[in-house]
């Protein structure tokens, strides 16, 4: 393996010790998403986590929807997350899986419970079990229902799936310990009445087990022998292992805890995404400012670089915030490597190269990417007439411009060196065309006098040219941290987060380039085909990330 000399992460450190002990004998693992949104790149660190520890203990991965609360969830989300979840390179072989499906199980455990003395049906309302739950520092109240026979018990649970009682009238709760210091173990709800239609189970439910009830039984059914899952729910541990206990599963899972991703300027949270997603302010789901899978791979991440990321930050015990330049930083990397490059020019101005000859047209071959050679070739013309972008010329050059300015020559990108010799403006003073004069003897980067020439710019032959509209992305948030403590996430959006460049003109290799394929634009970043709106007869570039590399490590 390329990282044996890496030191091993804590949650490897549990596994190994597991094995030696002989607790599991295999490392089996799951990912079990809550189809209510799309998946964003927190998820994407616990699907490579969980992924990545099957393969390198050589066990098993399995895909499971822990679809136990039928009002958020939709079959869109179900689609959605298998394609993220498979783009990512996560196979979960023929090993998919619907909490849902195990209904039935979970309502015999309910019963086992019952019968055990292990659970019982309350009639307090929800406010008064919360009532009853006391505090962090007082014991709670036993519910005066606590002690129905196990008959009593099983007729109301019954009853409960039988629909005879309305939404919240009963629940059935576990018998554990009202004066526990753990609040979650003061009698936990473990299912509920929602007269409610589930995606895939229909009306065949009116009960549902809570997650708390629901989660350790779908691992257990499964096998699972480490169960990852963030931090919030190490107080829940307790009932996990209180359930798979008293429901007596030969092999229990152990509940592991890691700490959430959270990236600055973005939010992460699935509430929060689609808050933004349903007031309009992106552009759906796959908006390529937010951070779902969906959106960066709409705005040109590749999943190798996700993969770099997420093994690169690590897991950890304590909550922390990574730098999102840290992430771009993973991308620039691989494009950096591995996109071919292009020629673009997003504020074009034409150069008219006076003494070309008109009608002339010239082929040069340039290479696609000089740090792999085996990329091959491309062919760009070249003409009397060529798009530059419009702050390459200044007609009075500040201090140290070293591009074209009337008197100064540069290099055209892989062609030849011009000397810049004026401009034409319009009634408002404004430059609307740059001329030059080129040097024949300098074809294709020769210089045979030695000649000093400091900028080189890129072009486009504006006779053979595709026109293009290019999108570009800044941070969706104004601050770091928008979604922390009782700030309103939405008063820090930044109102320059998109601009949309139409009129680009690039050359025309790339009317036929199609998503996901990724350019590195030759001096201006790194951008990929937008996926859902570029065609040939109008091309749309997203800018994933920018040349130059602004995180400090
Ligand atoms: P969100 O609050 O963003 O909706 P969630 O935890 O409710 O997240 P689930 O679909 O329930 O989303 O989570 C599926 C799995 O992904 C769980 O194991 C969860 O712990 C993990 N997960 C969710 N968010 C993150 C994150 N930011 N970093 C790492 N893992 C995460
Ligand atoms: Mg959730």
């Amino acid at each position: 393996m390329e990282n044996e000399t890496v030191s091993k992460n804590f949650i490897e450190n549990i596994i190994d010790k597991d094995l030696a002990e002989g607790v599991y004998d295999t490392v089996h693992t799951r990912f079990p998403p809550e189809p209510n949104g799309y998946l964003h790149i927190g998820h994407a660190k616990s699907i490579l986590l969980n992924y990545g520890l099957a393969q390198e203990y050589n066990g098993k991965f399995n895909m499971r929807f822990d679809d136990t609360n039928p009002t958020k969830e939709k079959s869109e989300f179900v689609e959605s997350i298998k394609a993220d979840i498979k783009w990512l390179g996560a196979d979960w072989e023929d090993r998919l899986f619907f909490a849902s499906d195990y209904f039935d199980q979970m309502y015999e455990a309910a019963v086992k419970l019952i019968q055990k003395g292990k659970a019982y049906v309350c009639d307090l309302t929800a406010d008064q079990i919360r009532e009853y739950r006391g505090t962090l520092t007082e014991p709670g109240k036993e519910s005066p229902y606590r002690n129905r026979s196990v008959e009593e018990n099983l007729q109301l649970f019954e009853e409960m799936k039988d629909g005879k009682y309305a939404d919240g009238e009963k629940v059935l709760r576990a018998k554990i310990d009202m004066a526990s210091p753990n609040m979650n173990m003061r009698d936990p709800v473990i299912y509920r009445v929602a007269h409610v239609s589930h995606h895939r189970t229909g009306d065949t439910w009116c009960i549902y087990p809570m997650y708390d009830f629901a989660h350790p039984i779908e691992d257990a059914i499964e096998g699972i022998s480490h169960s990852i899952c963030t931090l919030e729910f190490e107080d829940h541990r307790p009932l996990y292992d209180w359930v798979v206990r008293e429901l007596e599963y030969p092999m229990p899972p152990r509940q592991i805890e890691f700490a959430k991703l959270y990236l600055t300027n973005v939010v992460t949270g699935k509430r929060y995404i689609k808050k933004l997603v349903d007031q309009g302010i992106v552009d759906g789901w796959d908006d390529p400012r937010l951070v779902t899978i969906a959106a960066l791979r709409r705005r040109g991440y590749t999943p190798k670089s996700i993969r770099s990321f997420t093994e690169q930050i690590g897991v950890s015990k304590v909550n922390s915030i990574v730098e999102y330049g840290f992430l771009e930083h993973c991308l620039r990397d691989d494009l950096n490597e591995n996109a071919k490059r292009a020629m673009c020019v997003l504020h074009p101005i034409k150069l008219v190269i006076t003494n070309y000859p008109e009608g002339k047209v010239e082929e040069f071959e340039v290479e696609n990417n000089p740090n792999r050679p085996e990329d091959g070739t491309r062919t760009v013309t070249f003409s009397r007439e060529c798009f530059i972008e419009a702050d390459d010329f200044m007609e009075e050059p500040i201090k140290k411009y070293q591009r074209l300015y009337p008197g100064n020559e540069v290099r055209l990108k892989s062609t030849y060196i011009v000397k810049c010799t004026g401009c034409k403006k319009d009634e408002d003073g404004n430059v609307v065309e740059v001329y030059a004069e080129y040097d024949p003897e300098t074809r294709g980067g020769n210089t045979p006098d030695g000649r000093k020439v400091r900028g080189t710019i890129h072009w486009v032959d504006a006779n053979n040219c595709a026109d293009a509209e290019v999108r570009l992305y800044d941070n969706l948030f104004t601050v770091p941290d928008p979604d922390t403590g009782d700030r309103n996430f939405l008063d820090y959006l930044n109102p320059k987060s998109l601009e949309v460049l139409t009129g680009c003109k690039a050359e025309k290799n790339l009317e036929t380039a199609v998503a996901p394929q990724s350019f590195q634009f030759m001096r201006i970043g790194y951008f990929c085909v937008d996926n859902k709106d570029s065609s040939p007869e109008h091309l749309v570039f997203n800018r994933s990330v920018s040349l130059k590399d602004g995180f400090k490590k």
